[in-house]
């Protein structure tokens, strides 16, 4: 029961989670350690899925695709609302897990389940009915939606619980089933959400399989997907793309963002500092539309990044399980030296100055000081690169056209907000902001079962959310006949 990888560590420890295929709970053919990265010590030991348990998963979704799970509306409904009640009722064991996997504060942690069972209840309410075109005394014609059958959903390590009920919410909801692949760095809460899920779906519905890649690239390969919903860096987003083409899978990809904030010369730096930091540091950073970059009007500059630096200075950072603790560690080593040599590359660059922050806290665990960087410019790394961690670089403009040219110059383009006293030409400049979500005083804050969520430019591909969201789990089909007057 050894395996060394990529998000784990050797151990000969028996795994503590059981994958979960067609209904039952499955000894991995091997195993590895996560790492909770407030200790770096082992977190819980996770089941390794070799190629034979993979395929197993594959074809356990597949039958249960062919079976009335496709057709019978009222059964997935009350399913659906079955897994809720009962993801809720585990939520303080669930929240314990993720927190020693991910490292978020415990609270945020529980947050996070509740927003899983709220887009599970939002999805089984949601209206799904054909579409009638024409019903006259010539002809009838109506356009439905049929679900496609196994849907791959991979996800990253930052929301390990509430990102894959984006995928297995509407999923559920259209009749399809699923193989779910989560993160290495945060396999664990997923295997428990899945064990707890075994127990209100038909066996083959929600299949959770767990493992080092190129777990990943081989669900992504497999035939019998047909629909990949994948969360991830842009960079592997390339990479699901390319394995979809070879049979022509669906795909929706999020990927990852740069999300800028612009500053309008009339915000009120006292009455936004407050939100402005917590939509750039929620999560420690690590949120794909967290604000990566902030462009003030240099009228209130000093002002803003004054206010920043006194709240990031404010901060308790600590582990997720100290209830004190309003930021926790970021999640894995590689992160943590990433945002440690974007900030150190800025600052050596020596117009750059941390005003908060700046550099890891010494000891165990993978923790960062909240950090406010001014005198960066636009080709440093940290500004033109997605940072993923407590780090904001602060850029001040002149004028309102080169603010809105510089937040559009980037390949992302996932969400952006605009701060200013005058909601109105907030949304004017908003217009003007290539990207799949734009806030105005307020940014992050807007994630919503109800809303379309996706990204412009590398930043993805289809959307997530809302009904838009749950028609990408579908595939037209009309039916014309004549009439029935
Ligand atoms: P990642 O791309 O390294 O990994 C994401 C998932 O893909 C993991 O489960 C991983 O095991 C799997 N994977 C790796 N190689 C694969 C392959 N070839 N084929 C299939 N699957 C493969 O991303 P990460 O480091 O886990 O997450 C951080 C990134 O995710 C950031 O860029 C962030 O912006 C992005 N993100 C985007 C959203 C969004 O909604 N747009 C949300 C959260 C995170």
């Amino acid at each position: 029961m050894t395996n060394a990888t990529q998000g784990g560590r050797s151990t000969t420890r028996q795994a503590d989670f059981s994958l979960v295929i067609d209904g039952k709970l499955v000894a991995g053919s091997s195993s590895f350690g996560v790492i909770n990265p407030a200790t770096e010590r082992i977190a819980g030991v996770a089941p390794a899925a070799d190629e034979a348990q993979l395929n197993s998963a594959v074809t356990a979704a597949s039958l249960a695709a062919g079976s009335s799970w496709a057709t019978d509306e009222d059964a997935r409904r009350e399913a659906m609302i079955a897994a809720a009640d009962a993801l809720e009722a585990e939520s303080p064991r669930i929240a314990e897990i993720l927190t020693d996997e991910q490292g978020k504060p415990l609270a945020d942690a529980v947050r996070e389940i509740a927003t899983a069972g709220l887009w599970l209840r939002h999805f089984a309410r949601l209206d799904d009915t054909p579409e009638v075109i024409q019903d006259d005394t010539a002809g009838y014609a109506e356009v439905r939606r049929s679900p496609l059958g196994v849907v791959a959903a991979i996800t990253p390590w930052n929301f390990p619980i509430a990102l894959a009920m984006w995928k297995i919410a509407p999923a559920l909801r259209t009749g399809n089933t699923l193989v779910l692949k989560p993160s290495p760095y945060t396999p664990l809460a997923t295997l428990a959400v899945g064990e707890v899920f075994a127990r209100h779906l038909p066996a083959g519905v929600l299949n959770v399989v767990t493992g080092p890649d190129p777990l990943g690239a081989q669900l992504t390969a497999h035939k019998a997907v047909r629909k990949i919903s994948f969360t991830g860096s842009t960079a592997t987003g390339k990479r699901v793309a390319a394995a979809a083409a070879a049979d022509l899978k669906r795909v929706t990809l999020e990927l990852g963002g740069n999300d800028p904030a612009i500053i309008l010369d009339d915000a009120d730096p006292q009455a936004i500092a407050e939100d402005l930091f917590w939509g750039a540091f929620r999560n420690n950073g690590q949120v794909c539309l967290a604000v990566k970059r902030a462009y003030v009007h240099e009228s209130i500059y000093r002002e803003v990044v004054d206010l920043l630096s006194d709240i990031a200075k404010s901060i308790t950072v600590g582990a997720g399980r100290e209830p004190d603790s309003q930021l926790g560690p970021l999640n894995n080593r590689p992160q943590y030296e990433r945002v440690k040599d974007l900030t150190t590359h800025a600052l050596d660059r020596g117009a750059a100055r941390a005003t908060a922050g700046g550099k890891p806290i010494s000891g165990v665990g993978y923790f960062f000081e909240p950090t406010i960087l001014e005198g960066v410019t636009d080709e440093d790394e940290v500004v033109a690169e997605e940072q993923f961690g407590p780090v904001l670089p602060v850029l001040s403009f002149r004028g309102e056209q080169e603010a809105i040219a510089r937040a559009n110059s980037t390949d992302y383009g996932l969400t952006a907000s605009v701060w200013s006293q005058d909601p109105e030409r907030a949304r004017a400049i908003g217009d003007q902001l290539d990207c799949g979500q734009v806030s105005i005083n307020q940014h992050g804050s807007a994630v919503r079962p109800d809303l379309p969520f996706g990204g412009h430019k590398s930043s993805g591909l289809g959307v997530e959310n809302g009904r838009w969201g749950l028609a990408e789990y579908t595939q037209l089909q009309a039916v014309v006949g004549p009439s029935r007057q």
